[in-house]
């Protein structure tokens, strides 16, 4: 066991220990909607938008970002689990706004390890253990925040598979503030 494996293990046992009546919860997000956002520790998208268990589908990767597997979830959370109404939330001092693909497949490729931020450049602590398979994924980063909510928000009306009748809202979340800033 790890420390961090006890943590969660027996965080889960009081969790469940008050679990109530959830067990009743449907499967189809009781209040319709889906929320895509970013995996960024310090965002709660229960907590900045309100929800409880059963509440909304929360679909989370590294930067929020319109991905095609975040396309097959937002399709799926219409299609088949009755969502109307899509949030795109990317928020301030995003870790993506920190490098680049070619940066990232460049550190890969010397060393998977994790690598050191001076708060300019990345750089790698030990050069073994590479891969050039960062080459091949894209990593989806971004410069400018808001034009980065617009390209999904605009990826996602535009996708043959996205109902024509489900507004998609974006937003930006400030994370010095907790306020979701609307993105026209
Ligand atoms: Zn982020």
């Amino acid at each position: 066991m790890t420390r961090i494996l006890d943590e969660v293990t027996a965080a889960n046992r009081a969790y469940a220990a008050d679990f109530g009546d959830k067990g009743k919860l449907a499967l189809p997000p009781a209040r319709g909607f889906a929320i895509l956002t970013c995996m960024d520790a310090r965002l709660d998208p229960a907590k900045y938008a309100g929800l409880a268990e059963g509440d909304a589908h929360v679909i989370r990767n590294a930067g929020g970002r319109a991905s095609d597997d975040a396309i097959r979830s937002l399709v799926i959370s219409h299609k088949l689990l009755g969502t109307r109404e899509w949030f795109v939330i990317h928020h301030t001092d995003c870790g993506m706004q920190l490098f680049d693909g070619a940066t990232m497949a460049t550190l890969l490729e010397t060393s998977r390890a994790t690598a050191n931020f001076d708060g300019t450049t990345w750089t790698n602590q030990q050069a073994e253990g590479g891969s050039p398979e960062g080459w091949h994924l894209a990593w989806l980063t971004f410069r400018d925040l808001a034009q980065s909510v617009r390209d999904d928000v605009v990826r996602i009306k535009a996708h043959p598979l996205t109902p024509d009748d489900v507004p998609v809202h974006g937003f930006i979340y400030e994370v010095k503030t907790g306020e979701l800033l609307p993105v026209d």
